[in-house]
């Protein structure tokens, strides 16, 4: 699998309806967790009543973040009020609000240590700005508490929200990173998507940059679900086109029987590719590969685009 054009322009062939499971390839196996870090994280997150991404989508980095206390912290209860086809997390009328939730994931983050956050939540359709203020006080109550740690948020998309309560919340609360994953195509938004608008997560994306400059913004897609290799392409530059700095590209796995069927496992060549081409778009941050998940090593990329943006501007002058 290399860049020809006759690779860019191929259709990915959809899988018949009721077509047997496609095996796992040797690149997706993971081992299962057994580490004593992994058992503390476990523990950590039960005793501070916290839930996590990691493990309501059925995360397959979960041994290895774990392992080394990365977790990604999910704000806002664990139940969403969308029902997205590739999403594992519990579909519902969801809990009020824990008001006391800010303070204990900044207490978890003391707790782990931790030099850079990823804190994410489900959708939240029912509240009047999304959960954009909750964002805002976790964001307050993690610096309070851990002044040297950088806070990634991984926001929903806020659709039909008036946006002074929750675009402008977001940029004022100045998280370092703003992730918005655009998670696929436009055209299998209405299968993959439903409840959501393309459109409307690249404006959210570009709103969040152009209130503050100074934030990154991050966002990332699945491959394996059916799109076309040019459509990718155009992902690439639709998201550079709303001055996003960083993409992350991974394989969709189905959490169940009952979510969206894989289509087919893209080539670890395939995704060097995607990491070339993007590249080349002038996403200042590109991570793409099988396993890549949108906060997978989300610490260290994070150290990794700040210098790259240091050496742009060193290069301005
Ligand atoms: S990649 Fe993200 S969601 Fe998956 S285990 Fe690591 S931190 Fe959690």
């Amino acid at each position: 699998m290399g860049s020809k054009m006759s690779d860019i322009a191929a259709p990915t062939p959809a899988l018949p309806e009721g077509a047997p499971k496609l095996r796992k390839p040797s690149w997706i196996r993971v081992k299962a967790p057994t580490s004593k870090e992994f058992q503390n994280t476990t523990e950590m997150m039960r005793s501070k009543k916290l839930h996590t991404v990691c493990e309501e989508a059925a995360c397959p980095n979960i041994g290895e973040c774990w392992s080394k206390k990365h977790a990604t912290v999910m704000i806002l209860g664990d139940t969403c009020t969308r029902a997205c086809a590739f999403c594992n997390i519990k579909t519902g009328v969801p809990n009020t609000v824990n008001p006391h939730e800010p303070h204990n994931v900044a207490e978890a983050v003391v707790q782990m240590g931790l030099n850079h956050v990823v804190i994410t939540s489900v959708d939240r359709d029912d509240l009047e700005d999304g959960g954009a203020q909750h964002f805002a006080e976790t964001i307050a109550k993690v610096r309070a508490l851990n002044p040297n740690t950088t806070v990634e948020i991984l926001t929903p998309d806020f659709l039909r929200k008036d946006e002074k309560i929750t675009i402008d919340v977001i940029a004022n609360a100045r998280p370092d990173v703003f992730n918005h994953n655009i998670e696929t195509v436009p055209r299998l938004y209405k299968t993959i998507r439903p409840g959501a608008r393309y459109f409307n997560s690249l404006h959210l994306l570009k709103s969040i940059k152009e209130r503050n400059p100074s934030i990154f913004t991050k966002s990332g897609l699945m491959v394996g679900l059916g799109e076309m290799k040019e459509e990718v392409l155009q992902v690439m530059d639709d998201l550079r086109a709303a001055d996003v700095d960083f993409i992350t590209i991974g394989q969709y796995l189905q959490p169940t029987p009952k979510h969206a069927q894989i289509q087919r496992y893209v080539e670890p060549e395939e995704f060097e590719y995607y990491k070339r081409m993007a590249k080349v778009k002038g996403f200042l941050m590109v991570a793409s590969s099988p396993l890549t998940r949108s906060s997978y090593h989300a610490d260290r990329d994070f150290a990794e685009m700040r210098t790259a943006r240091e050496k742009q501007l060193a290069e301005k002058i």
